[in-house]
């Protein structure tokens, strides 16, 4: 049976240690704040943004709201922007995705200051990380990473696969992986002969959005299975990407989901936040 890489408990130690950090930033009164805007009234995104106000509060990390109505224009939404990126209280800026279709994220993305890019998607921040330069990362890939070498587990050398290319999870992934020296291989909707290729990685990412698509005969016994997905089951339950239950008999380490990379993912981003406050030009 794998072992179970506990993200909850990793991003909870974590949160502790940034606690103090913290702590360092308000006595030479640096108040790390974050700005969250979030258009219309996607479900699931409330409760992701619902979870990150909770990071923050239990953090001291400051943290400031704007709810705009569905319709709004691009332009007000790049205006609303660049009056974040002049503001000297705020030292991250995150765009919640996603976002109506009438909208251009990319460009709103582009027109997130890079310092304050907490998410690390502006170009910018891409660049950096693919061209292996200290950088702001996206949350979840730094997770991932994150919760790999909490538990001392080497990716030097490995063949790392990655399922999914989405801008958010699997390009930044990949090259998350790359600058740890993994021989990496990406996978998506029209890869062929996925199996063939699943099967050779020492470390298995999936990040697709199908409840139970990675199946035991999909994985290389004792290989190590992180789990992004997060979906819904018939039932209504929270579940992953991978049949956990087959998996976790044949792999050596594996995510659960919930608990998993879910948590490491906001732990992430409060560590982003401490390191734009502590980059100071904002306060
Ligand atoms: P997305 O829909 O943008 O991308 C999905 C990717 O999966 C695409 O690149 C597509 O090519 C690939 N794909 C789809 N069907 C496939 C198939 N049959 N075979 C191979 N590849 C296939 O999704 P996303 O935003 O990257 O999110 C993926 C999952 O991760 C979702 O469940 C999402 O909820 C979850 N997620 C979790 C976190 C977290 O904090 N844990 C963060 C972001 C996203």
């Amino acid at each position: 049976m794998a072992v179970i890489l506990d993200g909850k408990e990793t991003a909870r130690r974590i949160r502790e240690k940034l606690k103090k950090n913290i702590e360092k930033l308000k006595a030479k009164n640096i108040f790390p704040k974050l700005a969250v805007i979030m258009v219309g009234e996607d479900p699931a995104s409330k409760i992701y943004v619902k979870n990150k106000s909770k990071a923050c509060e239990e953090l001291g990390v400051k943290y400031e709201e704007f709810l705009l109505k569905e319709d709004i224009s691009q332009e007000q939404l790049l205006n609303l922007i660049e009056e974040l990126n002049k503001r000297r209280d705020i030292h991250g800026i995150l765009l919640q995705s996603p976002i109506p279709k009438h909208l251009d994220i990319n460009e709103a993305f582009k027109t997130i200051l890079p310092e304050k890019d907490v998410d690390g998607f502006n170009p910018i921040n891409v660049g950096k990380l693919v061209l292996g330069q200290e950088t702001l990362i996206s949350c979840t890939p730094f997770g991932v990473i994150k919760l790999l070498e909490e538990y001392n587990i080497p990716i030097e050398g490995k063949n790392a696969v990655v399922i999914g290319r989405s801008n958010i999870v699997g390009k930044p992934m990949l090259h998350c992986l790359l600058n740890k020296n993994a021989t990496v291989t990406i996978c998506h909707s029209k890869t062929q002969n996925l199996k063939e290729i699943t099967k050779t990685a020492d470390i298995l990412v999936v990040a697709i959005g199908k409840p139970k698509f990675v199946t035991k005969d999909m994985v290389k016994p004792e290989s190590i299975i992180i789990d992004v997905g997060i979906n819904r089951n018939e039932e209504g339950k929270v579940c992953g990407d991978v049949d956990f239950e087959e998996v976790e008999k044949v792999a050596s380490y594996i995510t659960p989901v919930p608990g998993g990379i879910g948590p490491m993912t906001i732990a992430m981003l409060m560590e982003n936040i401490v390191k734009t406050a502590k980059n100071g030009k904002f306060c």
